[in-house]
């Protein structure tokens, strides 16, 4: 802990962990003589869900690069960082001792992205009855208040419509009022396989080489946590802004060309391929959404990248990344427990080892349980796919996305596994469920060559369970998802199928389930 004993304390400004954003991190009558800033490293983050240790690294580096940046200022700061003995502490219990002791007048407090840390931090400062101001988190191009007014008069919502509202309010890719291109969406072009050949060269992931607080965040981890997931030789991820914005700029150069045509793409043993990697120092604002968005843009004028992965890249930042934001602050707590199509897998075990004959989950899984990173097709079409279509109950699935990823926190994780993947909102956020049988994965990856099952089978001993619990997966939702239009087509195809083969199919997908 840093600057303790202090008393007379008029402001506490508390800053969590993925709240470091070096632009608007302090209040603007904050004075240095009255006010001090709060940071915490508790137990309770890295452990609430096994965390893979890149993602406690990437946290707890950060946020000691900010501490001392926040020292290099002269500005009053208590920190309290993780000791090797601490096993139980949390975010509330470190605040809530602060209190008594320092008697601030005052706690200042930007929104919490994650409900569960907002709603623990405000219980014990409301039981305790210090006042609070709740500031907005200005590091979204949406407010709050903007996503209510969006959401206020519309029967569903749907991100297209979101994205051209704040494409047109913030003069992103326009021409006056029409897209730039002519089009709002280039998806079409940007679904791309490698083909046998396989991928193009792939410029190499030079990442940020750990710096001495990074390794010694490294050894720390390694010792303190040493039953999570995660093998920390390589850990890479960028800490500050500098090293973000030099990963961002890296992206723009080398990968943006090509991200678009193959964001869809896989192929074994390539794990980042021509994606950005700036999630995560999005996520903990070390990288500004729409300064990231003006770069990106700027490479598009200077024809140094084609407008399709342009567009493509913007709509996962400005449209995208707020629209997951908006339905989560609008509709937690009870998000995170929906559970619309009943399912009650436990999730299996080899999730947490990697260890199955599948040769996509296989080599996905293992991936992520190593480096804390798999690209988004890996998560929605290979994990969240195989989850969906065997039916692991939302809850324990969506824990293990905010475990195991290195740019994971709460309110991007829940509305995307929730929501999107596995269809567990019944379509408050996607209009359909992504199913799809084994010969999806085929065609964009070289994962099933090398796989025991054949994607095209969904009966015998060489039945992929993806295509046989695809068929399940249909069969057992038929009423449910009946009234949808956009599954009519895969209901049809399952109704044209006769009964003894049905049958074969719902055997081959139980017997894959009692595998498990
Ligand atoms: Fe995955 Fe099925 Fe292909 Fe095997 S055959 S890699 S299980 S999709």
């Amino acid at each position: 802990m840093t600057k303790s004993g202090t008393t007379n304390v008029r402001r506490l400004v508390v800053v969590l962990g993925d709240q470091l954003d070096y632009q608007r991190y302090c209040p603007n009558d904050f004075n240095p003589h009255q006010d001090m800033f709060w940071m915490a490293e508790a137990t309770e983050e890295s452990t609430h869900v096994l965390s893979n240790k890149h993602r406690i690294v990437y946290f707890l580096s950060s946020m000691r690069h900010f501490r001392d940046y926040l020292e290099v200022q002269n500005l009053p700061l208590i920190y309290h960082e993780l000791s090797s003995h601490d096993t139980d502490s949390s975010l509330s219990s470190i605040l809530e001792t602060d209190i008594n002791r320092l008697k601030p007048q005052e706690i200042y407090l930007k929104q919490p992205g994650d409900y569960r840390v907002r709603t623990s931090l405000i219980k014990v400062i409301e039981k305790l009855g210090v006042p609070l101001t709740i500031a907005e988190d200005e590091s979204f191009l949406c407010s709050q208040d903007q996503f209510k007014d969006h959401a206020s008069n519309r029967k569903v919502l749907r991100l297209e419509f979101f994205y051209r509202e704040i494409r047109r309010r913030h003069n992103i890719l326009m021409d006056n009022d029409k897209p730039v291109g002519g089009e709002w969406n280039f998806d079409k072009n940007n679904r791309e396989s490698f083909g046998k050949k396989g991928p193009p060269s792939i410029p190499e992931n030079q990442g940020t080489k750990p710096d001495k607080i990074t390794q010694e965040v490294i050894q720390f981890v390694d010792a303190r946590f040493p039953d999570h997931p995660g093998k920390l030789d390589n850990f890479n991820w960028p800490v500050t802004p500098s090293d973000a914005e030099a990963q961002l700029d890296r992206f723009i150069e080398q990968c943006l060309p090509l991200y678009g045509r193959f964001q869809d793409a896989m192929w074994t043993g390539q794990n980042t391929l021509f994606h950005s990697l700036v999630a995560a120092p999005l996520n903990l604002r070390l990288l500004d959404p729409l300064k990231v968005v003006r770069k990106v843009e700027t490479a598009y004028y200077e024809e140094r990248a084609p407008i399709a992965a342009v567009e493509g890249f913007i709509r996962q930042v400005v449209g995208w990344r707020e629209y997951v934001r908006g339905i989560y602050n609008l509709h937690m707590p009870n998000y995170r427990t929906h559970n619309h199509l009943k399912a009650h897998i436990s999730l299996p075990s080899f999730f947490w080892s990697g260890k199955t004959d599948m040769a996509c989950m296989s080599s996905c899984l293992t991936q992520v349980l190593e480096t804390g990173y798999g690209h988004h097709i890996q998560r929605l079409m290979v994990i969240g796919l195989y989850s969906l279509l065997v039916g692991v109950r939302p809850d324990e699935i969506n824990d293990w996305f905010l475990a195991s990823y290195v740019d994971a926190v709460d309110w991007v994780t829940t509305p995307n596994v929730i929501g999107m993947s596995q269809f567990a909102d019944g379509g408050l956020m996607a209009s359909k469920p992504y199913s799809a049988t084994g010969a999806y994965i085929n065609r964009m990856s070289n994962y099933c060559a090398s796989c025991r099952y054949n994607p095209k089978e969904s009966t015998g001993p060489n039945a992929c369970p993806f295509t046989s619990s695809y068929w399940a997966f249909l069969d057992r939702h038929r009423e449910a998802l009946s009234s949808n239009q956009r599954m009519s087509m895969q209901l049809r195809n399952l109704s044209r199928m006769d009964d003894q083969r049905l049958k074969d199919i719902r055997k081959a997908a139980d017997s894959h389930l009692h595998q498990l």
